[in-house]
């Protein structure tokens, strides 16, 4: 469970989320790289969906914590990587959501990072489960910029980029999204219930790279703010 301000109020508010929901390959240029991680990658036609647990999400200055065992693979060159990525906090509970109807059922939006173990997303064929859902692997903060509020009006206008130790890796638009929030909202709600506290993670654009342990790692939106989180070996 994590506490953020809202940026209006300060407000606090718990993220105790019900689920979080990613979408896979939703910037054309990472599904392009991402042919080094995956072994089958085509431009989607409709949103690859996949879980992460709330044990994963780290408020702002929390340590990201790339786990122990996995070492027991010996894997040749293990990689965690990050993944900037805007978060979309759900208001109120919705099943068939229409496209037009989505923005009533957003809250707010935050800066995520979808920490990625590729060996693992890559060696379990059933499914990227595992590899996304290791405790903190899910930063999110630092502040709920609720849906509307001045420069936000339109979540697709966003610069979105992510640094490691201060040195840009990914830097890209929120309008480069392959498939719209409401898009999302709609596909997703057509197979599930999403409840209020829910979050979706929108995808990532181009440039993921490796963590390791000492590394700071910072999100930043446009309006939002900056995520900054450290990594740490368990
Ligand atoms: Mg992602």
């Amino acid at each position: 469970m994590i506490e953020l301000p809202m940026s209006n109020s300060g407000k606090k508010i718990t993220l105790n989320p019900s689920k979080i929901i990613a979408v896979g390959l939703n910037y054309r240029d990472h599904v392009k790289e991402s042919a080094q991680f995956l072994t089958k990658v085509e431009l989607p036609t409709e949103p690859v969906l996949f879980a992460k647990t709330p044990n994963v999400l780290a408020g702002p200055g929390q340590p990201i914590v790339i786990p122990a065992h996995t070492k027991e693979y010996k894997f040749p060159e293990e990689r965690v990587d990050h993944e900037c990525e805007l978060a979309v906090i759900i208001s109120k509970r919705g099943r068939h959501i229409r496209e037009a109807d989505a923005f009533a059922h957003v809250f707010g939006y935050t800066c995520f990072n979808d920490v990625s173990h590729r060996n693992i997303q890559k060696a379990d064929t059933s499914g990227w489960f595992r590899g996304k859902s290791f405790d903190t692997f899910g930063p999110i903060g630092p502040v709920i910029v609720p849906h509307g509020a001045q420069g936000i009006e339109n979540p697709h206008t966003l610069n979105i980029t992510c640094k490691v130790n201060g040195v840009i890796k990914q830097s890209a638009n929120t309008a480069d999204m392959i498939f719209t929030i409401p898009a999302l909202i709609s596909y997703i709600s057509k197979q599930l219930t999403l409840e209020e506290g829910d979050i979706i993670a929108t995808g990532t654009p181009a440039g993921v790279s490796p963590l390791v342990p000492g590394d700071t790692v910072e999100v930043e939106i446009e309006r939002i703010g900056i995520l900054k989180n450290q990594v740490i070996a368990e």
